[in-house]
């Protein structure tokens, strides 16, 4: 099995509703590790960049508002195979259509306000926890692969 890093983000109606706790339960009893975490409200503009991939859609307006409307928690999580695993624990995007016992059919109530989000493969993966952590804000194990190869000092990373 793969050792991977993904990106969690923990949406502003899940933490209103005090589901932070729950949610971040679920990743570690499925054997995910929180590597890099911090609570943030984006902006437009940050909101916008990060859904930019959807920008075509007709929800995406809606999208932008809703992850803009107050905080989330942001979190990389590293584990075997944790993009697929994310995202199994998720369930599906609409939370009426997700498996019982998954994170959006417990705690979501619509395909709009849907509690988590997860990146879906390794390239998105990358570039998404890019966009919210800087390397030396990534305490997993995948860092020093991901980026530390070009570091001559042992004492800045954990070679
Ligand atoms: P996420 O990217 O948030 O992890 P996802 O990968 O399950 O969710 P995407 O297809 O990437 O789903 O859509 C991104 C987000 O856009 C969804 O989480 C959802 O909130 C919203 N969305 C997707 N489809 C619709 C839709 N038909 N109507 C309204 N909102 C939608
Ligand atoms: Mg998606």
């Amino acid at each position: 099995m793969a050792l991977e890093q993904t990106l969690s983000i923990i949406k502003p109606d899940a933490v209103s509703k005090n589901h932070v706790g729950n949610i971040i339960a679920r990743f570690e009893k499925a054997g995910l590790r929180v590597v890099a975490s911090r609570m943030q409200h984006l902006s437009k503009a940050q909101a916008q960049s990060f859904y930019a991939v959807h920008s075509a859609r007709p929800f995406y307006n809606d999208l932008v508002s809703f992850i803009s409307s107050g905080p989330v928690v942001v979190l990389v999580l590293e584990g075997d195979n944790a993009i697929a695993k994310n995202r199994e624990l998720m369930g599906a995007t609409d939370p009426k259509k997700a498996e019982p016992g998954t994170i959006r059919a417990d705690l979501a109530q619509s395909i709009d306000h849907n509690a988590v989000h997860g990146s879906d493969a390794p390239e998105t993966a990358k570039t998404e926890i890019a966009f919210f952590f800087k390397p030396e804000e990534n305490f997993g194990k995948m860092r020093l692969a991901s980026s530390n190869n070009s570091c001559s000092k042992p004492s800045c990373c954990m070679h």
